[in-house]
């Protein structure tokens, strides 16, 4: 299988040399490994570049973070633009949900325009690349980041760990988006819910770690072998095996991602 949305850089060096190795025998063939800002893009090529092409690179800005200075998001900007020939999509890109979910909850204004304009540029930047874009964007975010992929132009968006209205899920049905289910498939209804609604067809895999999960996961480090967990419940929601429910979301990425 493989782990559609990962972030390596985020592991220390001696837990991600022993991962990287227990990847073939985990039977997981490939990782998506996304980016943060600039230093976390150079740490994830590095990654990629000793991994013997297991691991498929994407380089963005996180928009759960402070806003950076004019100056660094150029020099990102441009980074990403020279490297663009061993990046495999531009991201993890969106808008900062919980960012300003949490300022608003301590009274606090939060301003959306700086992050609005930071996904604007990424998202030019993708469609000038003709790359794909990996997108933290979740509920009513997701209407505003619709707005902004077409008015780019933008057909390969991968919303990742996606939760949101009706309204988003339709729209991002409509145009052919896809969206990756987590380790939190298991045991989250709202989650469940998702996936018995969402085209089979337009679903993937993904662990989102090192973040770590709850339920049969609880005290467990996460790691890509998670994906196999998150087939099986995905397709015991739609009566498909185990063997087919991974068959048809490896399928799926290596579709999305041009594997
Ligand atoms: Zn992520």
């Amino acid at each position: 299988m493989i782990d559609a949305h990962i972030h390596l850089d985020q592991y220390k060096d001696e837990e991600l040399k022993v991962m990287l190795q227990e990847l073939p025998g985990q039977a997981i063939e490939a990782l998506i490994a996304v980016s943060m800002n600039l230093d976390s893009c150079i740490r994830t090529q590095g990654i990629a570049a000793q991994a013997l092409g297991r691991v498929k690179p994407a380089y963005g800005f996180h928009p759960e973070q402070p806003v950076p200075a004019e100056a660094e998001l150029t020099v990102l900007l441009e980074w990403i633009g020279q490297h663009a020939g061993d990046m495999i999509a531009v991201g993890e890109i969106g808008l900062p949900y919980y960012l300003r979910a949490e300022a608003l909850a301590r009274g606090e204004a939060f301003d959306m325009e700086p992050y609005l304009k930071i996904l604007d540029a990424l998202l030019a930047l993708a469609a000038r690349l003709d790359k794909p874009v990996v997108l933290h964007a979740v509920y009513e975010d997701a209407l505003t980041v619709c707005d902004l992929l077409e008015k780019h132009g933008i057909t390969k968006a991968h919303f990742h760990w996606f939760k949101g209205p009706e309204e988003a899920v339709a729209r991002m049905i409509q145009r052919g988006y896809y969206i990756s289910f987590t380790p939190d498939i298991l045991y989250e209804p709202e989650i469940q819910e998702l996936a018995r609604r969402y085209p089979p067809e337009l679903v993937m895999a993904e662990t989102d770690g090192p973040w770590p999960f709850e339920g049969p996961f609880t005290g467990h480090p996460t790691h890509p072998g998670m994906v196999h967990d998150v087939a099986a419940a995905w397709g015991g929601l739609h009566g498909y095996s185990i063997a087919e429910a991974e068959a048809h979301l490896t399928a799926n990425t290596v579709r999305f991602y041009q594997l």
